[in-house]
């Protein structure tokens, strides 16, 4: 995998995965959690609450006009951006059946978004569970 994707599937690690499922026991993911969690990023891909609030551009106290901060509008993620985070999801549980913390690859019955274009190549489940696996290397939460 070239840098540029690593980097790529480390940010939905990041900035989706770890926030959407970070607390939860890989035990507990069922294909209902992906679904579910894959229909809330093909509404928002923030995942806010549907409640209106304001987007800040800078922390503590500021000027909001200043920073041009805005409300938040719902922008839906790509169906390949969520079938490459899916991908990522299937990788880690590969992993985690071959250390025996789970019985079976819950993202293998989980339904997916529809490919549309081609987009570039997800990872395949090996290559995303060697991503996952530096990724619970950086922070160990996910699966302990
Ligand atoms: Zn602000
Ligand atoms: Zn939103």
């Amino acid at each position: 995998m070239e840098d540029s994707t690593r980097q790529l599937y480390r940010g939905y690690i990041e900035r989706t995965i770890q926030p959407a499922l970070g607390d939860m026991a890989v035990s507990k993911l069922t294909a209902r959690t992906l679904e579910t969690l894959y229909a809330e990023l093909r509404r928002c891909r923030a995942r806010c609450n549907g409640r209106p609030f304001v987007e800040h551009k800078a922390e503590g106290e500021h000027d909001c006009t200043a920073e041009k901060c805005r409300a938040h509008v719902c922008r839906p993620m790509a169906a390949s951006t969520v079938r490459q985070i899916h991908s990522v999801i299937s990788g880690t549980l590969s992993a985690a059946v071959r250390w025996d913390w789970v019985d079976s690859n819950v993202a293998r019955v989980a339904q997916r978004p529809k490919q549309k274009p081609p987009q570039p190549d997800p990872p395949s489940p090996a290559e995303a569970a060697r991503l996952v696996e530096e990724a619970f290397a950086m922070d160990g939460d996910w699966g302990t």
